[in-house]
C-alpha cells in the first residue's frame, strides 16, 4: 500500500479508537453493540479497538448488564486508574501541581516556590515538582502519560510557544520543548484559562455542551471559548483575552500598557485601586491591601465595600451582554478565585445582564457560576493532558498511546 494510503488507514484508526474512548468515558459502562450503535462503526471495528484499549488497561470489562432476552452482554467501562496525568499551574512566584487519574480526580497536590524566573531555573524546578509529586503519590512512573502545564499569557500551544506573559515579561520562550527534554515525557502548555475550559468540557459541566464560554475573573479577567464543541484560539493563539476589551479609552491604565480595560473595572488590582480611592475620599472604612480584606469588609457589612463589587458586576454583566450577542452562547460558566466574592459581584452582574442582553439570545444563554476550589487551575492542566486521550487524532504521540 503507498506510504500516504497507509498514514490514512492509521489516523481512521486512531480518530475511530478516540471515538470509542470518549464514548465509554461520557456513556459507559457500555456493551459493545451499544458502543457500535452510539459510534456508528461496526461490530467487527468495536471488537478491535476495544481489545486496544482492554490491553493497554485504558478500558475494564464489568460484570453483565441488563438485557432484553439472551446472554446479557460484558459492559465496558473507563479504568480510572489506567494511567496518570500531572497538571501544573505556573505563576511567576509557584508552582501548583495535581496528579490526577483519567477521570482527572485529584490523588495528589503540591505547592512549590519557584527558586527563580530565568526559563532554565523554572524548568530545573518543575522537574522537581514532577519528581516530588510522582514519589509521594505512590503511582509508577512508567504510568505517567504526560504533564500538562497552564499559565497566563498568550500561549501557541500547537507550537509550544509561551508568546508573551503579563507575569514573567518572558516573550517566545519555547516552553513546551524545554521541558519534554527534561522530564522525559509528554509535555503539553496552555493558557490556563484554556486549561479550565478544557476541563469543563471533558469533566465538567460543559460536557456535551457544544457553544459555552468560561469566564475567569481574579487577578485579571479571562475568556475560553467552545464554539461548535471545538475551542475557538486565534490566528495565534490570543483570543479570549476579554480582560482586555476597552470600557473606557480614558479610564485608569492596564497592566498591558493601555488605558481603561475591563480588568481595570473588575480584576483584584482594580478593586483594590477603587477601594483605596474609596477610603481616601472617606467613604471605605480603611485602605486594603487585597481583595480578601475588601471582601471582609464587605461581609461586614461596609456599604462602600459592596458598591465597589456592585460597580464592578454591573461593568462585567455589561461586557457579558456583549459575548452573548457576539457569541449566542447555550452555557457561560464563571470560574476563577473571583468568585468568592459571590453575590456581591455576580448579582448586580445577573442584573445587568437581564436588563441589557437581547431577550432571545439570553433565553439560550444558561449563567453558572462555579463554587471555586484551590486545585482547579491544577486539575485544569491536567485536563490537557487527558484530552489527548479522548480527542482524535492525536492519540498517536509518542510516548502516550504508543510509545
Ligand atoms: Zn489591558
Amino acid at each position: 500500500m503507498p506510504p500516504n494510503l497507509l498514514g490514512n488507514r492509521d489516523l481512521i484508526r486512531d480518530i475511530n479508537r478516540s471515538n470509542v474512548l470518549n464514548t465509554i468515558k461520557m456513556y459507559g459502562p457500555l456493551g459493545r453493540a451499544e458502543i457500535a450503535r452510539r459510534t456508528g462503526l461496526s461490530p467487527a471495528t468495536i471488537t478491535g479497538i476495544t481489545a486496544e484499549l482492554i490491553g493497554k488497561n485504558l478500558v475494564l470489562e464489568k460484570s453483565p448488564g441488563d438485557s432484553s432476552g439472551g446472554r446479557p452482554p460484558i459492559m465496558l467501562a473507563l479504568n480510572p486508574s489506567g494511567g496518570f496525568v500531572i497538571g501544573i499551574k505556573l505563576t511567576e512566584n509557584s508552582a501548583i501541581a495535581a496528579l490526577t487519574d483519567l477521570e482527572a480526580t485529584v490523588i495528589a497536590k503540591s505547592t512549590t516556590a519557584l527558586s527563580g524566573n530565568k526559563p532554565a531555573q523554572v524548568v530545573q524546578d518543575l522537574n522537581q515538582v514532577v519528581n516530588s509529586l510522582v514519589e509521594s503519590s505512590g503511582v509508577p512512573k512508567k504510568q505517567l502519560l504526560g504533564v500538562g502545564i497552564g499559565l497566563a499569557g498568550i500561549v501557541d500551544s500547537a507550537r509550544g510557544i509561551l508568546r508573551q506573559s503579563p507575569i514573567s515579561g518572558w516573550q517566545d520562550v519555547p516552553l513546551r520543548d524545554l521541558l519534554k527534554r527534561k522530564l522525559r515525557v509528554m509535555t503539553t502548555i496552555e493558557n490556563d484559562v484554556n486549561t479550565l475550559t478544557l476541563a469543563e468540557k471533558y469533566f465538567g459541566s460543559g460536557q456535551g455542551v457544544d457553544h459555552f464560554l468560561v469566564v475567569t475573573v481574579g487577578r485579571g479577567v479571562g475568556l475560553g471559548i467552545v464554539m461548535n464543541g471545538r475551542f475557538y484560539h486565534g490566528a495565534g493563539g490570543g483570543a479570549g483575552e476579554f480582560g482586555h476589551t476597552v470600557i473606557d479609552p480614558l479610564g485608569p491604565a492596564c497592566a498591558c500598557g493601555k488605558h481603561g480595560c475591563l480588568e481595570t473595572f473588575v480584576a483584584d488590582p482594580g478593586l483594590v485601586r477603587m477601594a483605596n480611592e474609596s477610603a481616601g475620599r472617606g467613604e471605605l472604612a480603611h485602605p486594603v491591601t487585597d481583595v480578601c480584606e475588601l471582601l471582609a469588609l464587605a461581609n461586614a457589612g461596609d456599604a462602600a465595600a459592596q458598591a465597589i463589587f456592585g460597580r464592578a458586576g454591573r461593568i462585567l454583566g455589561q461586557s457579558v451582554v456583549n459575548l452573548i450577542a457576539l457569541f449566542n452562547p447555550q452555557k457561560i460558566i464563571f470560574s476563577g478565585e473571583g468568585t468568592r466574592a459571590g453575590d456581591f459581584l455576580f448579582k448586580p452582574m445577573c442584573a445587568a445582564i437581564e436588563e441589557l442582553a437581547l431577550p432571545r439570545l439570553l433565553q439560550d444563554a444558561k449563567i453558572q457560576i462555579d463554587p471555586w476550589g484551590d486545585d482547579a487551575w491544577a486539575r485544569g492542566a491536567a485536563s490537557l493532558v487527558l484530552r489527548e486521550l479522548f480527542e482524535p487524532p492525536v492519540l498517536s504521540a509518542p510516548g502516550l498511546l504508543n510509545p
